[in-house]
């Protein structure tokens, strides 16, 4: 299944865990593995404790390993000056697998499925799930 997910670019990050664990529900599954992906090349998804701190040190090391008005070949190329949110979104990856027992997502008390938008514009995201049972 999937759903859509507005955001505001310029490294937005959105906690998705409900959708994700409504989908789960969704599928009756007991044992298995939720794999999650975003599609586009300017957003990724990762797991983090969502609160504050946390999310402003992630946002604070993005911009240190790649900073939005460094030089990008992307840019010279397209002229869409975004080449800092493809980079970024290569690094982090656009999916996760999280295992699933006793029909429940097993993410940690603090640690939520996010999904990060680097894009230099808002989007509309769209975010599949698909669960795979234990054999
Ligand atoms: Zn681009």
């Amino acid at each position: 299944m999937k759903f859509s997910v507005h955001t505001k670019g310029f490294t937005d990050i959105v906690d998705i865990s409900s959708q994700v664990r409504s989908a789960v529900a969704s599928t009756g599954v007991a044992q298995g593995v939720a794999h999650v992906f975003v599609q586009g090349s300017t957003a990724a998804l990762s797991t983090i404790e969502f609160e504050p701190g946390a999310l402003r040190d992630l946002k604070d090391a993005l911009e240190r390993i790649a900073p939005m008005d460094a030089r990008y070949h992307h840019n010279e190329a397209w002229g869409d000056g975004n080449g800092f949110a493809h980079l970024r979104a290569a690094l982090m990856k656009p999916s996760l697998s999280v295992p699933i027992d006793g029909g429940q997502l097993q993410l940690g008390t603090w640690q939520q499925v996010i999904l990060l938008d680097f894009d230099n514009r808002s989007r509309k995201r769209l975010v599949y799930v698909e669960v795979t049972p234990s054999a």
